[in-house]
């Protein structure tokens, strides 16, 4: 890969700090970093708490959008879905309303506090809401043990699941899950989500025969063309997601998903809803449930419109430095 010398990155570096709608994680501001190549734009966000050799990947897909021309894209448009958390089923019809056009909804399960009961009825009001040819696929965030998910799938594959994803957290529970569903004769997909961070970790997922599907996200993977040789390499169907990215980072994930040579579920893409704040304009909501390929430009106005503290920039361009370093020596 190119990798620009620290003053070339750290000169074009913006760090913006954008509201979120919802707390994610427990925070409520979203902080990432915005580069500016050759080839156009890239985002730098890892979540605070990573370290420099996680964090590096980061910076490697940052650095690959904003220095590189993507690969070809082998469709002009991805389709998206719907993100229905885990609401009383009677506000479902009203999340869907903010997601026009799309077929496919992914709907949170197993939230603390609540009752297997609480997934059903949120589920069949989706599934209501979509009818017959909707997609409905649920997510528990690796909150089930093997046992709790064999039961809650059984009670929700009724509804039609397209997949469950991370239904429990470790690798050997998703291999455990589908042999006991298998047995048990519910017909239910198993998508790896949290389990997949590192380019090894489909490979392992696929080896233990742990999942059907692969959630992939282009930033911890470093970079669209890495991710892409992992799903190839990993040979399961794959469904690109994102983290809480502004619209220059979704559009590094579209750009994914425009080139697998198999994409045959809506994707997560549609996350920018969540933000309070962007630095495009327009920003990458999806139209008719689906989101358009190509390159986003960040505004300049709006870069300033949400600049971060200068304690803030200047911890960030620490970290850039620090994930240069990082990639400098594992190209050695
Ligand atoms: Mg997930």
């Amino acid at each position: 890969m190119t990798l620009p010398p620290l003053p070339e990155l750290l000169g074009s570096l913006h760090v913006v700090a954008v509201p979120l709608r919802v707390p994610f994680r427990g925070i409520v501001t979203r902080e990432v970093a915005l580069v500016r190549g050759p080839a156009g734009w890239g985002e730098f966000g890892p979540f605070l708490e990573y370290g420099p050799p996680e964090a590096a990947r980061w910076l490697a897909a940052a650095v690959e959008s904003a220095w590189e021309a993507w690969p070809e894209p082998l469709r002009d448009e991805v389709p998206v879905n719907a993100t229905v958390p885990a609401v009383p089923a009677d506000q479902v019809a009203g999340v869907l309303a903010r997601f026009p056009g799309c077929t496919t909804a992914k709907v949170k399960v197993a939230e603390q506090g609540q009752a297997l009961a609480d997934d059903v009825d949120r589920v069949a009001a989706v599934r209501a809401a979509l009818g017959p040819a909707g997609r409905v696929r649920v997510d528990a965030n690796g909150a089930w043990s093997v046992d709790e998910a064999l039961e809650a799938l059984r009670r929700l594959a009724p509804y039609d699941l397209e997949y469950a994803e991370q239904p429990c957290a470790r690798v050997e529970e998703l291999r455990d899950l589908r042999l006991a569903l298998a047995r048990a004769g519910v017909g239910v997909l198993v998508a790896a989500d949290e389990s997949i961070r590192k380019a090894e970790d489909p490979l392992r997922v696929r080896d233990l025969e742990a999942a059907d599907i692969v959630v992939v996200k282009v930033a911890p993977l470093g970079g669209v063309r890495a991710a892409l040789a992992v799903v190839e390499a990993c040979g399961l169907p794959a469904v690109v997601s994102s983290a809480i990215d502004t619209s220059v980072g979704i559009a590094a994930g579209v750009a994914l998903a425009a080139s697998l040579p198999r994409l045959e579920h809506a994707c997560g893409l549609g996350t920018v809803a969540l933000l309070g704040g962007d630095v495009a304009e327009p920003s990458s909501l999806p139209r008719a449930g689906v989101l358009p390929v190509g390159r986003v430009p960040a505004d300049p106005s709006l870069l300033e419109r949400w600049r971060a503290t200068s304690e803030r920039v200047a911890w960030w361009r620490e970290r850039v430095a620090l994930c240069h370093n990082e990639l400098l020596r594992s190209h050695e």
